[in-house]
């Protein structure tokens, strides 16, 4: 995979939406591994002095000092990507934090989409989650404390080669009212065509959880 050179940049902007950063593994229908790997920060602010929205990847230490959350006016330093197609948030290696205006948090627990404090990423893997549909990712669900976006890796070709993509996902309650699985999603593997992922491994990943939790 092609490297991309890296930058340094400064960013300011307002909290949009604070989710969960994770991998995820697919092999065939057989595997679906989920590893949380820290936050994804979305802002609507600057990036060099450009107006623009843009997220930031955070880990969790970083998350537990700064405790960010929707409505926080923030800057700080990052990095633009290595290898753009394995991360999804805009930049990374993030540092410098600053909060320039702290959001007075509102922990709305009792409708979705839940806007309140992110939990600790073993919270996450307790629960485990289910696909999302993309648009519903985009639109109401985005502000969602259990709303993900994935850095994918398919195994195509056992131990030769992987291809890579971005897959919505949610933590949150099952008898959500605003859930949606969208279509089912394809998993190719070499010579053999695609499988299709309809929605029985997040019957696995959340068996754990009853409908209301
Ligand atoms: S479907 Fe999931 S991500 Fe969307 S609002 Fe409900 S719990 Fe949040």
């Amino acid at each position: 995979m092609e490297a991309q050179n890296q930058q340094k940049i400064e960013f300011k902007g307002r909290i949009i939406s604070v989710q969960p950063r994770s991998n995820v593994w697919r092999y065939r229908l057989d595997n679906r591994t989920h590893s949380l790997t820290g936050y994804n920060l979305f802002l609507s602010g600057e990036v060099n002095g450009v107006v623009c929205d843009f997220s930031v990847a955070i880990s969790e230490k970083q998350q537990q000092k700064h405790s960010f959350h929707i409505g926080d006016e923030i800057k700080g330093t990052a990095w633009t990507k290595k290898y753009p197609k394995l991360e999804y948030a805009d930049y990374y290696r993030a540092g410098s934090f600053k909060k320039i205006i702290a959001a007075t948090l509102q922990d709305i627990e009792c409708v979705s989409p839940w806007t309140g404090e992110v939990p600790s990423l073993s919270v996450y893997e307790w629960r485990g989650c289910r696909m999302l549909d993309s648009r519903r990712w985009k639109s109401k669900c985005f502000t969602c404390k259990w709303a993900c976006m994935a850095n994918v890796a398919i195994e195509y070709n056992w131990g030769v080669s992987q291809k890579f993509r971005f897959e919505s996902f949610c933590y949150g309650p099952k008898n959500c009212k605003l859930y949606s699985m969208g279509k089912p999603r394809a998993v190719p593997y070499k010579d053999c065509g695609s499988d299709y992922d309809c929605g029985w491994l997040d019957e696995i990943c959340t068996e754990r959880r009853g409908e209301d939790e």
